[in-house]
């Protein structure tokens, strides 16, 4: 096992992957921009590296930078967390190269995924059911017709690159057709540098159902159940939770049977998240996720696996510490993206936290950096916390995030508590009957 590891992030997740290395008795290396010098996962980590300027562009992006870190204090490997570097195929090699190791899957795993194109490929390949559309990249308004003539309208414009929602255009006719494919690969282009764009039926009232899937050194693979994320803002999780209330015992170990088999097909490591739109009772594939997923505590939660612990110990070669027969859902859980943004404008709000108090008690958990007197910094991701409660049933649930969301106090800036207290009021919430396009038509409706 190794007893030092950097962390190659920063916020809640930072502080998150921390907590598992203290638990396992590894030491910490953080590393921080100039403008996260303060901040609490830094001063919880046993060591800590200033890395670069604000932007993240010159600190939590800057590779050389981080290899140096890992160099001074000598740690033997990087998690990446989430976002930033988690998905370059190129860092993890970077990190190889340089005798650590990278905890998460293999870079020729990364990369494949990492091109939607050849993931959905991929996915074909090893029998995952997908979303209909092109065979493959479109270029020219005639390979964008003819694909159309097969799938079938509304179309959905995706980028090959794509990620954070961005990206995707929307063509309900053929008229709108070649204006969306240009204006995708325009969009593309300038938020990923590639303009490879793939189409897909644009599906009406799918749910996303993702499946957590998890793989050892030694071809054990095991499914940790769905997570529903639902709950969606152009594109984005608001909300996620675990079983889905849409998914009954059959279906979801029948889908469950699907990853695990094409996860040891293709030879995967690591933890990794297949993401599927499930509408009228099927599954669509739409991407993998070759790393630790912002809502992995939902599945912690139901599970009592820590998920981080696992991928270390992947990464240190030792076996899962589980197998698929051990693995129980126990109960319910759901997880609200607590955001410093204005509610209902969702405008960010960085700046002084003044107040802070955390809501307890029984099955509940905050993964937040944040305390009274800190001062989120504006250039980074709004993601001030997130709250994640655990009970018995749907029902117990519910009304312990009612009671959490009601006692939780962060003071000084904005945050979208108050959404969450809103859409607990909602009955298709309580019922759990919503699509991914439910919030969006409820935010469309609250402004009017
Ligand atoms: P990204 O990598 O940018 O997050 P995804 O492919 O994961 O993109 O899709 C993000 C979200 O966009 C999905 O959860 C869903 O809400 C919506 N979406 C993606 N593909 C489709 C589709 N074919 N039809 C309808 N909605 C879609």
């Amino acid at each position: 096992m190794f007893d030092k590891i950097l962390i190659a992030n920063r916020g809640e997740i930072a502080l998150r992957i921390h907590r598992a290395c203290k638990e396992m008795g590894i030491s910490t290396v953080a590393v921080h921009s100039e403008a996260d010098a303060g901040a609490m996962w830094v001063r919880l980590a046993d060591e800590s590296v200033c890395i670069g300027p604000a932007p993240a562009a010159k600190s939590y992006l800057n590779i050389p930078s981080i290899i140096a870190a890992a160099e001074i204090t000598g740690a033997q490997a990087i998690h990446p967390g989430y976002g930033f570097l988690s998905e370059n195929a190129r860092f993890a090699e970077i990190v190889g190269a340089h005798g650590f190791t990278f905890i998460g899957p293999k870079p020729e795993h990364i990369r494949m995924m990492g091109d939607k194109i050849a993931a959905k490929q991929a996915a074909i390949g090893a029998g995952i059911p997908v979303v209909p559309g092109s065979d493959g990249a479109v270029t020219t308004e005639d390979e964008a017709f003819a694909a159309s003539e097969k799938i079938g309208f509304p179309v959905l414009i995706k980028a090959a690159a794509g990620g954070g929602g961005r990206g995707m255009r929307v063509a309900a006719t053929q008229e709108e057709l070649a204006e969306a494919v240009s204006a995708a690969r325009s969009e593309a282009k300038a938020a990923f540098g590639d303009d490879a764009v793939y189409m897909e039926r644009y599906l009406q009232t799918p749910r996303h159902i993702e499946l957590q899937v998890i793989a050892d050194s030694f071809g054990n693979v095991c499914h940790l159940g769905e997570r529903d994320c639902s709950l969606q803002r152009r594109h984005q999780k608001v909300l996620e939770e675990a079983p889905s209330p849409a998914l009954d015992a059959v279906a979801r170990a029948a889908i469950g049977d699907v990853v695990v088999k094409a996860i040891q097909k293709i030879g995967y490591l690591g933890v990794g998240t297949i993401e599927f739109l499930w509408e009228n009772g099927e599954f669509f594939f739409i991407e993998m996720n070759t790393r630790l997923q912002v809502e992995h505590p939902v599945t912690e939660a139901i599970t009592g696996i820590d998920l981080v612990r696992e991928q270390i110990r992947i990464a240190a070669g030792l076996p899962l510490s589980f197998k698929q027969s051990e693995v129980v859902f126990e109960g319910h859980a759901i997880e609200c993206r607590i955001n410093a943004e204005n509610p209902r404008t969702f405008t960010p709000s960085p700046g002084l936290v003044t107040d802070f108090h955390a809501p307890g008690g029984l099955g509940v958990r905050l993964d937040s950096a944040l305390y009274a007197g800190y001062v989120i910094p504006p250039y980074y991701d709004s993601l001030a916390g997130k709250l994640i409660v655990h009970g018995r049933d749907r029902e117990e649930c519910l009304a312990r995030l009612s009671r959490c969301l009601s006692e939780m106090v962060v003071g000084g800036i904005e945050t979208t508590i108050p959404l969450f207290q809103d859409l607990l009021h909602e009955p298709d919430i309580l019922a759990g009957r919503y699509d991914i396009h439910w919030l969006e038509k409820w935010i469309k409706a609250q402004a009017a």
